[in-house]
Parts: C-alpha cells; sequence; structure tokens
C-alpha cells in the first residue's frame, strides 16, 4: 500500500481549493477536511449570541461552549460540519457569514481553537485539508503543500454563481466586494495570515478545468507516493 501523506492547499477565496481537495481525497481514499467551515461554524455561533469580537472575556467564554465536529454523510459523500450538535453545513455558505467570518478568523483565540482540532485530524495523516494557513501553521511539514490561484474575474464569476443558485437575489457587486474584503483582511491580518509556504507548489486554475487542475496535482500526489 502507498504510504499515507499529508496535502496541504491553501489559497485564495473561491479558487477552487475544496473541488480539488475533494476530488484528491476520493482518488486517494483519504479524509478531505474543509478547515473554513470551523470560522465558519464559529462565526453562526457568534452572530446568533450576538457575541462582541472586541470583548475578549466575551469571546473566551463563547469558544468555550462551541463544539466542532465533522459527520461524513453519504448521502452527499462529504464530511458536515456540526455545530454543537446542529449540523450547520449549508446555513454557514451564506454570505451573511461571508461578510463576518474572516474578522472572526483573525481572533488568536479562535485560531488557537481551530488550530489544535485541525493538528489532531492529521495525526494519522491520509488526510487533504484546504484553507489560509495550512500549510504554513497548521501542518508546516505537511509532504505535499499546494498553493492555489486564479484571475479575480473568474473567481467572483464561480463564486457569484454558486451563491446566485441559492439565492437569486444576490448581486455580483456584493460577491466581488466580499471576495476582496476577505482576500484583504485574510493575507493581512496579524495572527497566521495567508501567504504562500516557501515549499508550496502554485497552481493558478483561472484556464484550467476541473478535471485538468486534478491531474495536475495528480501528478504532484504521484511523485511523491507513487502509482497505485
Ligand atoms: O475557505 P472558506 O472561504 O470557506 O473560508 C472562510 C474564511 O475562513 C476565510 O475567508 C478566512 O477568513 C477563514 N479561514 C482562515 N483559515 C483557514 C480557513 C479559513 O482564516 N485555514
Amino acid at each position: 500500500m502507498a504510504k499515507k501523506i499529508i496535502i496541504t492547499i491553501d489559497g485564495w477565496s473561491s479558487c477552487g481549493k475544496s473541488t480539488l481537495a475533494k476530488q484528491l481525497a476520493k482518488e486517494l481514499g483519504y479524509v478531505y477536511v474543509d478547515s473554513g467551515a470551523m470560522y465558519r461554524a464559529v462565526t453562526l455561533y457568534f452572530l446568533r449570541n450576538n457575541i462582541d469580537l472586541a470583548e475578549k472575556k466575551e469571546v473566551k467564554k463563547a469558544l468555550k461552549d462551541i463544539n466542532l465536529e465533522f459527520v461524513f454523510n453519504p448521502k452527499s459523500n462529504n464530511s458536515e460540519i456540526y455545530l454543537n450538535g446542529e449540523n450547520v453545513e449549508y446555513l454557514i455558505r451564506d454570505l451573511i457569514i461571508a461578510e463576518k467570518v474572516s474578522d472572526v478568523a483573525a481572533l488568536k483565540e479562535v485560531r488557537a481553537l481551530a488550530v489544535a482540532q485541525q493538528k489532531k485530524m492529521g495525526a494519522k495523516k491520509g488526510i487533504v485539508m484546504d484553507g489560509r494557513d495550512i500549510g504554513t501553521v497548521v501542518f508546516p511539514k505537511a509532504e505535499l503543500k499546494i498553493f492555489m490561484t486564479a484571475d479575480n474575474a473568474v473567481r467572483v464569476q464561480r463564486r457569484f454563481k454558486e451563491l446566485y443558485e441559492k439565492n437569486p437575489n444576490v448581486t455580483i457587486e456584493e460577491v466581488k466586494d466580499n471576495l476582496e474584503m476577505r482576500d484583504y483582511i485574510d493575507s493581512h491580518r496579524e495572527v497566521s495570515p495567508l501567504r504562500k509556504a516557501n515549499d508550496a507548489l502554485e497552481i493558478d486554475n483561472t484556464h484550467l478545468t476541473e478535471q485538468e487542475q486534478f491531474q495536475k496535482a495528480l501528478v504532484m500526489v504521484r511523485k511523491l507516493i507513487g502509482s497505485k
């Protein structure tokens, strides 16, 4: 059996990280973890409970009351996130969450909670995790680190299409503003800012189909673990 490795996929918002991560996990029989879902679920909790991000005590207390879990759903063929026992996988994709998530994810207390759990999930390897700081902070020794980029206009179109299917009231300007804001906050925050790890391999998928990007990544994987 091929050796199991850790694959990290970081990059800008709506670059197709999760699509690639799911393709690789399926092909390799690995676990896929969407680290962004954790920050989104914490944001949902904070919004529901009117947590003031400027009040450290309030934030710390709230974090003690949060339990996050991923549960595999064979119907969607995906691990879905549960917040204190409630499946919030679909709720957290809303633009209302996207508007706040980068501010929440910039808090060091929130990151400490998420990163500790993420590290545990990788203990047995055989995992593909996507996010912003996975190759730099969560698994700095990962065997394969991928950094994804794509032109802004392409990313906006992709995310707009996704959100529009669920909510036809969403506008392209809203989506564009949100992506730009998140990219800015994510790459300028003090704790674990989004950046390409020195040893990460870059995939720009502006002009790639999903299949082409998958093949490119698979070549990287096979170089490390050989063929099946
Ligand atoms: O990946 P996704 O777009 O769902 O992530 C939502 C937000 O969560 C990001 O914009 C970022 O603020 C935060 N995030 C993070 N670190 C990660 C994953 C996501 O700060 N590893």
